[in-house]
């Protein structure tokens, strides 16, 4: 299951990439695609094509071009990504609710565990707590650099989807 995301859902991006999803986001592919405009549309709705992605957006004439070539398609109705979440659940889209270390949720691409021996990776990033090398876990993104670990983030993450959605989700409206 993978995803291509318009402009408006960025938050949903993020938090789909925890989740493990190749998710491709509108605002990050600026180089193919235009600003937020009708070839846009276009160059979102051919990609979804293509790639067999499924294509969330907040914009009605997007979902209904996506509509037309049978790409499949979520319109999102809310503005919290909580909520968004639940909605692809209403659709049927039977997202995994943990957060799982293997993609980069900067820039999509797929992040590597780091190896006993190549903790100066680790020591170059100030955001990284020193105490914590050695002792924890840690991936990198291999593209943009970015240093990953289960860490309170995760943590707060992992407890915002139990209280949001697992917990709840027996109780989702059914089809
Ligand atoms: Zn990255």
């Amino acid at each position: 299951m993978r995803f291509v995301i318009d402009r408006m859902l960025g938050k949903l991006s993020t938090w789909l990439r925890v989740l493990g999803y190749d998710t491709v986001y509108a605002a990050e592919v600026n180089g193919k695609i235009g600003a937020g405009n009708e070839d846009e549309d276009r160059a979102l709705v051919a990609l979804a094509e293509h790639e067999t992605r499924i294509l969330l957006t907040r914009d009605k004439n997007l979902a209904l071009a996506a509509m037309k070539r049978d790409v499949q398609c979520v319109k999102i109705e809310t503005d919290d990504v909580m909520e968004q979440l639940k909605e692809l659940l209403q659709h049927s889209i039977n997202i995994n609710l943990e957060p799982v270390p293997v993609r980069c949720s900067e820039c999509n691409a797929g992040i590597r565990k780091i190896e006993e021996g190549e903790e100066d990776i680790l020591r170059e990033k100030n955001y990284v707590p020193k105490s914590m090398i050695g002792k924890w876990d840690f991936w990198v993104c291999p593209r943009c650099g970015r240093i990953y670990w289960e860490g309170s983030h995760w943590r707060n993450m992992r407890e915002k989807l139990r209280q949001n959605l697992l917990l709840k989700r027996n109780a989702l409206p059914k089809e």
